[in-house]
């Protein structure tokens, strides 16, 4: 993998949540992540430069499955009609992904992106879309997101082995709300403040740790000798220093690790 590539092209991701920019030929492709924590629509043009992209945080999925039909229709509608505000131009295709291992929520996620009149023109698993970021063939890619810490070993670039287990970002999030005797959306705020992160890292250590060793467990004689991160968690600053003194592999993570998985699906649309 070419970590300078990775950087500057996540970078420029990251430009089009506040930046458009003019798409090269007529395709439009896009990607649709709908996770526990947060939905994401990435748009790329047809050479994958990056166009535009928008967020929002949402509570309407559970263990990868969609159990508020309406709300996620709701956000997905809202995210689109923003993107073709933007564009300029109406979003006809996306591509959607599953966590590894779920696919049997494939359908209630196509239902929610016919309903916003998005045809699904591709399906992919997570860690395959990440893949299409990084681009390696032997490593582990990290997933840390909002409930889970995913992981998916690749050999000659195809996942051989997943494992997913139960902390995330809500536990760094509930941790804060406990320290700090404050409620859950302010913690959250904070953690997501980027200048709060050196104050805060000590505190979340003993989760972070936790994660990490989830990591280990499931890498232990596999033989990896590099770990990729991504998933909104990582942007936590300094995270993946715990995570590589932990392990003790050399651990990556992209400016924008938040941005990698609706991205490698918006490539593969
Ligand atoms: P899951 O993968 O568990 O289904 P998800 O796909 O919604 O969840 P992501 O969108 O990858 O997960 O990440 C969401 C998590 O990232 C949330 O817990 C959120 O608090 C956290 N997060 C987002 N931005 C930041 C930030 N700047 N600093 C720290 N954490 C962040």
């Amino acid at each position: 993998m070419d970590i300078q590539r990775v950087e500057t092209y996540m970078k420029r991701v990251a430009e089009s949540e506040t930046k458009t920019f003019t798409p090269v030929g007529d395709k439009l492709k896009v990607g649709l992540d709908l996770g526990t924590a947060y939905i994401v629509m990435v748009v790329l043009d047809e050479e994958n430069n990056p166009i535009a992209c928008e967020k929002q945080a949402a509570d309407v999925l559970r263990d990868g499955v969609v159990v508020d039909y309406l709300g996620a229709l709701n956000i997905v509608k809202a995210l689109k009609a923003k993107l073709e505000q933007r564009i300029g131009k109406e979003l006809v295709n996306c591509a959607i992904a599953m966590p590894a291992g779920t696919d049997d929520s494939v359908k209630t996620h196509t239902y929610v992106a016919e309903g916003a009149e998005l045809e699904v023109t591709a399906v992919l698993d997570e860690p395959s879309a990440a893949n299409a970021i990084y681009q390696i063939s032997d490593g582990v890619i990290v997933d840390i997101g909002g409930g889970t810490t995913g992981l998916a070993l690749l050999k000659d670039g195809k996942v051989v082995e997943i494992a997913d287990e139960p902390t995330g970002g809500t536990h760094l999030t509930l941790v804060l709300s406990g320290n700090y005797h404050i409620p859950f959306a302010e913690a959250e705020a904070i953690k997501q403040d980027y200048s709060r992160h050196r104050e805060i890292l000590p505190i979340l250590k003993p989760v972070i740790e936790k994660m990490a060793t989830i990591v280990k467990k499931n890498i232990v004689s596999k033989n990896v000798d590099t770990i990729y991160l991504c998933g909104g968690t990582c942007c936590l600053t300094g995270m993946e220093k715990i995570i590589e003194k932990e392990t003790g592999i050399p651990t990556i993570k992209p400016a924008d690790p938040f941005l990698v998985t609706p991205t490698g699906i918006a490539m593969n649309c």
